[in-house]
């Protein structure tokens, strides 16, 4: 298993399956591996997880959302706002309760082209490969010495 590439010995292209705590949510990640991944440490994810910290698992948007309606009816969705104007679908069991990803919206109400799904959901995630920590000014844990660290956002993730 080799960091940064996709660990995946069986053709690169399965994908991997996404389940809420009591498994009525349940729905295959829309890529075989995502784009990025990243411990945050925001306040924000402190509470979100009820946890030291949240895991975000960066996917393409497309071949998930438009969501299949059986899908949707299975989740609830938790509207908030964000930075900048910005608001932020939020996807949950109703049932057990878990987070399981959220779609950021522009002020002007433009989606993104991605999804953020909940690491701790998604089967097989390469944890590995989880290197970046972000918002560490707000880290309750120790971070490993060799991890990719930012106050906050890393510049390359500020936009609008
Ligand atoms: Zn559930
Ligand atoms: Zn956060």
């Amino acid at each position: 298993m080799t960091a940064g590439a996709p660990a995946d010995g069986n053709g690169g292209d399965r994908t991997l399956t996404v389940q809420c705590q009591c498994g009525s949510v349940s729905f295959p990640t829309p890529a075989a591996a995502p784009v990025t991944t990243f411990f945050c440490h925001c306040t924000d994810c402190q509470r979100q997880s009820s946890s030291a910290f949240g895991t975000s698992a960066i996917f393409p948007a497309a071949g998930l959302f438009p969501l299949a309606p059986e899908l949707a009816a299975r989740m609830r969705v938790y509207h908030r706002p964000s930075q900048n104007g910005r608001t932020m679908d939020c996807y949950f069991c109703p049932n057990c309760g878990s987070r399981l990803m959220h779609r950021i919206f522009g002020a002007d109400g433009t989606p993104r082209p991605s999804v953020a799904i909940k690491g701790g959901c998604i089967d097989g995630l390469d944890w590995g490969a989880v290197r970046m920590h972000i918002f560490t000014r707000s880290a309750v844990v120790k971070l490993p010495d060799d991890a990719e660290k930012y106050e906050a956002l890393p510049p390359w993730m500020k936009m609008d």
